[in-house]
C-alpha cells in the first residue's frame, strides 16, 4: 500500500430516498462483486484495481438512525475525515441525497472544484417532502451554498419548470440528454468532482434505480465521458444502485465497472 492510494468509503443510507429504499444495501453488494470472483480487476487502461493493492476500503459509515440532519453531519464529517489523507476518495452511496455532504467536504480541500454531474434529474428542487437533505435536492444545496466553481450535469431528461427556474438561478451548465453531444465533456474545467447517478444510464444497461428513466446513457457512453475528461478529478460518487431492483447483480456489475474506471482517473 502506498499513501497516496485511492479510498474506497461506503456510505449506506437511504432514507432520503422519496420512493423506494434500496440504496442501504448498495455499497456491500457491489464490493462483493470483487469478493467472489465476480468481475476483472483491471480497468480499460491497463491499470488494476485490486482492493488493498491498488486502492484502500475504507469500510462504511455506520449510522445510527435515519435522521436526515444527523446523517448529513456524520456523512461531511467522516468525508471530511478521510480526505485528510492524501489519497483522493470515491464514495459509493446511498442515495443521491450523501452526495451534498460529500461534495461540501470536497470543496473544503479543493476550493476551486468544479463538479460534474451525470444524471436523469437535475436533483434541485429547492424544497421537497419538507426535507432539505431529500434526494431530490442536494444540487440546490451545493449551488445555494455557492460551494463549487460550476455545476455542469448532463443525461437529464426530467426537467421541470421549477428544476428550469432553479438551474438559471445557480447558473448550472444542464445538458439536456436530447440534446447531448460528447463535445460537452472537453470543455469541463479542473480541478473536478465526477458525481455519477445510475438512473443516468438507460434502464436497459442499469435497471438496478429506484427511478428508471427511459432514453439514457448506454454503460459505454458514460466510460467513455469518465475516460475522456480532460482535467484532474479529485473525487467521485456512484450513487442511487438499488440492489432490490436489479437483476442477476447487473447494475452492480455497472457500478462496480464506473468504480474502477473512476479509480484510475484518481490515482497519482
Ligand atoms: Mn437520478
Amino acid at each position: 500500500m502506498t499513501n497516496t492510494m485511492v479510498t474506497l468509503l461506503g456510505i449506506p443510507f437511504d432514507a432520503n430516498s422519496s420512493f423506494l429504499k434500496g440504496p442501504v444495501l448498495a455499497p456491500s453488494r457491489i464490493r462483493l462483486q470483487e469478493a467472489i470472483g465476480a468481475v476483472n480487476t483491471t480497468s480499460e487502461t491497463g491499470i488494476a484495481v485490486v482492493k488493498d493493492l491498488d486502492y484502500r476500503d475504507a469500510g462504511d459509515i455506520s449510522f445510527t438512525g435515519t435522521v436526515p440532519e444527523a446523517a448529513y453531519l456524520a456523512i461531511r464529517q467522516r468525508v471530511a475525515h478521510e480526505l485528510q489523507q492524501p489519497g483522493k476518495l470515491i464514495c459509493l452511496g446511498g442515495d443521491r441525497s450523501i452526495s451534498f455532504p460529500v461534495i461540501e467536504a470536497h470543496a473544503e480541500k479543493y476550493p476551486t472544484m468544479h463538479v460534474l454531474h451525470i444524471d436523469a434529474h437535475p436533483d434541485l428542487y429547492h424544497n421537497f417532502d419538507d426535507n432539505p437533505f431529500s434526494h431530490a435536492s442536494p444540487f440546490a444545496r451545493v449551488m445555494e451554498r455557492g460551494l463549487v466553481q460550476s455545476l455542469t450535469q448532463v443525461g437529464i431528461r426530467t426537467m421541470n419548470a421549477h428544476q428550469r427556474e432553479q438551474a438559471r438561478r445557480f447558473n448550472v451548465r444542464v445538458v439536456e440528454m436530447k440534446d447531448f453531444d460528447h463535445s460537452v465533456i472537453s470543455e469541463l474545467q479542473g480541478p473536478l468532482y465526477i458525481s455519477v447517478d445510475l438512473d443516468a444510464l438507460d434502464p436497459a444497461f442499469a435497471p438496478g434505480v429506484s427511478h428508471h428513466e427511459p432514453g439514457g446513457f448506454s454503460t459505454r457512453d458514460v466510460i467513455r465521458m469518465i475516460q475522456s475528461i480532460p482535467v484532474e478529478v479529485v473525487g467521485a460518487d456512484i450513487v442511487e444502485y438499488n440492489p432490490v431492483r436489479d437483476q442477476h447483480d447487473q447494475t452492480a456489475m455497472v457500478a462496480y465497472k464506473l468504480f474502477k474506471e473512476l479509480a484510475v482517473r484518481l490515482m497519482p
